[in-house]
């Protein structure tokens, strides 16, 4: 028999109400019990939802993070917070936030501590909170986070297969901040999960999920060593070991991963299919070969008579041995399709999430275990919908596709060279040395906010909605012009969000209602999803952008997100390579630069915010993403004249290893974000000799702080000991949505002050 299982299940709840339960407490309007009450709810529901399998997932639950949660369970709690007696879920959040619920914190005496890092979660959206490493980090185990929902499991009847990080991918995310060796933790850490693993076995545990994600991430010698010795640490261990790699294939750790001495190896069959053959002659005859065959990472339906056709004579060939599962947790697909009511019927039949993949799996397992004539409605009804995407006039557009063969490589090159152009840009620009200019958004005030949802829900008409945009835009300018700036934005007080107002208008995306994806602790996000080919029915910018412009003298900075940008924060189709999506999306998105063109806006910004998070998670394949995604870039900004200044945006400030890429972009100025960094990261720019106008960010915009004009000033001045001033932009980090007037105003009053005295001092 094919056992079929789940490596990990949303947590956030279909209607989100871990959400709101945990924001709830962090303002102090419940207790901690209630959330407590919550949490325990969620699990037996979700437990429920995955009855059917024969093994379920436990310990992916978790009130913030699953990483967090490890680093407790390894008694690796950071030690500025030790101190703190109170309950361990309070201060696992002082932890994750700096804080836990004020109420807590206040009777505690207690008035915030830095927050844990926090980073992405491999190629996912997912973010992390960073293990805290260094020489003489110490383990110790505390197992009362498993055991207690072991015991609730077991009172429900269910068996259950705890789910941990594994050593080496914990060492592996984690970070020291002493310059020391994380692999000389190993030899600490190994007996600690030896411990666990052996209460576990005490308990009634049959099989542990141990989860090793680096596995699909290229490994040095010493880490491959690290992993023989760690394993061969817990071979002795009283449970059986399912060692879980996802997220791509394992590719040249096949050896490695087959060597170990586990029970049982889980693969991502959908990215690492081609790894399965030569793994089946290499794996010990006696290890369960568990296969992720159900996408875990996208939204939709799974093509089951194509996966059987595969999978079919693998089962006869493994028998018992072979398991099936998602390829990954379902942590990064939305809980449940059936709550859509408004999303578009025919879209609809297309898709599958949470607990709709956890129906096909029981619908493959049923069909290999039973024979395809068993569950044949099922699979002819899965056919339909599979055949009727593929073949519906919705997902292919022949304009569009003609469109993309006609992509010459003249579209992305300008026509002359940065120098030529700033030369030319410079006496219709009329900009000063060390010109002041912001990333796009203004504050989004609660009336904006409610002016966009009265809109949504039909409360107001368009045009009294355009009429009060354009009154939010005409603020926005008038403060901007009252600030001195020299390059104005519009604000974006229409945009809810960068990638959706675009998706929005472009044909070939549509939008769930309840599709919400776990960002980091009570954040998600819901990513629109690109189901077919890429059109721009009418300009998307261009009204409000020229109203903006017709208000002020100054330049008015047209504001657009890029190509890869909106494919990256997507939900993207597998019918195609995203490398065609994104140029579809480019092609949609030149158009409405050249439109902006038309219309007399001198400078349009291209934001990529996204850029860099594409990255493949092995570095060899860096390079063709790199390639395609420039490409993409290239192709939507750069079929202006050179009168026209194309700006581009990225916030974040690691460009070491993709300098070269970005320079190839050739947007006449990048906006980064270097704050926090001391300009250092300039160091990049200057080493490489980037050639075009660089816009190095003088304050966080993630702060209430206001930084003061003599700090701006010094850094600009750090900025041009790197960069020639001439070349030189002063701007914050990113956006300003997220902040107050009241402290925009004066952070741009003495942003603009340092920019006067910089053409002066200077
Ligand atoms: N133009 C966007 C803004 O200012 C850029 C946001 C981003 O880079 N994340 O909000
Ligand atoms: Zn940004």
């Amino acid at each position: 028999m094919v056992k079929k299982h789940n490596l990990g299940y949303p947590r956030i709840g279909a209607g989100r109400e871990l959400k709101i339960g945990l924001e709830a407490y962090w303002k102090g309007k419940s207790s901690l019990k209630e959330l407590k009450t919550l949490g325990a709810d969620l699990r037996r529901r979700h437990w429920r939802d995955q009855s059917g399998l024969d093994l379920i997932p436990l310990g992916d639950f978790s009130f913030y993070d699953q990483i967090l949660d490890m680093s407790f369970t390894l008694g690796n709690i950071p030690e500025r917070v030790k101190a703190y007696s109170g309950d361990m879920l309070d201060t696992c959040f002082r932890v994750a936030r700096g804080r836990s619920a004020p109420a807590a914190d206040e009777k505690a005496g207690f008035s915030g501590i830095n927050a844990g890092e926090m980073t992405k979660w491999f190629d996912t959206n997912y973010h992390y909170i960073v293990p805290e490493l260094s020489a003489d980090t110490g383990f110790t185990l505390d197992a009362s986070r498993l055991l207690q929902e072991l015991a609730e499991v077991k009172s429900l009847g269910i068996t259950a297969k705890p789910v941990i990080t594994g050593p080496l991918s914990y060492l592996s995310l984690g970070k020291t901040k002493d310059g020391s060796d994380k692999l000389d933790l190993l030899s600490g850490i190994v007996p600690v999960y030896g411990e666990l693993l052996e209460l576990l076995a005490g308990e009634g545990v049959e099989w542990v999920q141990i989860d090793e994600p680096v596995l699909v991430t290229e490994l040095d010698a010493e880490w491959k060593d690290a992993f023989r010795r760690a394993y061969d640490g817990l071979k002795e261990s009283p449970v059986k070991l399912l060692l879980t790699s996802y997220f791509g294939r394992l590719g040249e750790n096949r050896e490695l991963a087959a060597e170990l001495p586990v029970a049982g190896l889980h693969l991502d069959a959908v990215n690492g299919r081609d790894d399965i053959e030569s793994l089946l002659h290499i794996l010990p005859s006696d290890r369960i070969l568990s296969l992720g065959v159900i996408n875990g990472r996208n939204i939709w339906k799974t093509d089951l008579n194509t996966v059987l056709d595969w999978l079919e004579p693998l089962a006869e060939h493994l028998g018992d041995r072979l398991w099936i599962a998602p390829s990954c947790s379902l942590l990064h697909v939305p809980a449940d399709l059936e709550r859509e009511e408004k999303l578009d019927g025919e879209i609809k039949s297309w898709l599958a999430f949470a607990r709709q993949k956890l129906e096909e799996l029981s619908l493959l397992a049923a069909a290999l275990n039973l024979g395809r004539d068993a569950v044949r409605d099922e699979l002819d009804s899965n056919q339909e919908a599979v055949e009727a995407r593929q073949n519906s006039p919705r997902v292919r557009n022949p304009a569009v596709r003609e469109a993309l063969a006609g992509i010459r490589p003249e579209m992305g090159c300008r026509k002359s060279s940065y120098p030529v152009r700033a030369a030319v840009q410079a006496p219709l620009l009329k900009l000063p040395k060390f010109p002041t200019t912001t990333i796009g958004s203004y504050p989004q005030t609660p009336e904006i906010r409610r002016v966009r949802r009265q809109f949504r829900t039909g409360k107001i008409n368009r045009s009294e909605y355009t009429d009060a945009i354009q009154r939010e835009i005409a603020r926005c300018v008038r403060e901007q012009e009252a600030l001195g700036l020299d390059v104005l934005v519009h604000g974006e007080a229409e945009r809810n969000d960068m990638v959706e107002y675009f998706g929005e208008q472009l044909d070939g995306y549509t939008f769930s209602d309840f599709g919400w994806v776990q960002s980091y602790g009570s954040r998600c996000v819901k990513p629109p999803i690109l189901f077919g080919d890429i059109s721009r029915p009418k300009a998307m910018t261009v009204d409000w952008i020229t109203y903006a412009q017709s208000l002020t003298d100054k330049p008015m900075k047209g504001m657009l997100t890029g190509p890869v940008t909106i494919l990256n924060w997507s939900f993207v189709r597998d019918d195609q390579p995203r490398s065609e999506s994104c140029r579809q999306l480019a092609l949609a998105i030149r158009k409405e630069v050249l439109d902006l063109e038309k219309a007399g806006i001198r400078i349009i910004q291209i934001d990529e915010a996204a850029l860099r998070e594409g990255l493949p998670l092995r570095r060899s394949e860096w390079q063709e993403y790199l390639d395609w995604a420039v490409e993409c870039f290239r192709i939507t900004a750069n079929g202006v004249a050179d009168e026209t200044q194309i700006h581009t945006h990225m916030c974040y400030s690691e460009f070491k290893d993709i300098i070269a890429s970005i320079a190839d972009m050739d947007a006449d100025v990048i906006t980064i974000e270097t704050s926090r960094s001391d300009m250092d990261l300039l160091d990049v720019f200057d080493r490489f000799n980037y050639p075009n106008g660089i816009g190095p960010g003088v304050y966080d915009i993630h702060s209430p702080n206001i930084p003061g004009e003599d700090h701006i000033v010094a850094l600009m001045k750090q900025a041009a000991r790197r960069i020639p001033e001439e070349r030189l932009w002063v701007n914050p980090d990113c956006g300003l949505k997220t902040r107050q007037w009241e402290e925009v105003i004066p952070s741009l009053t003495n942003m603009v002050a340092a920019a006067r005295r910089l053409r002066i001092e200077t």
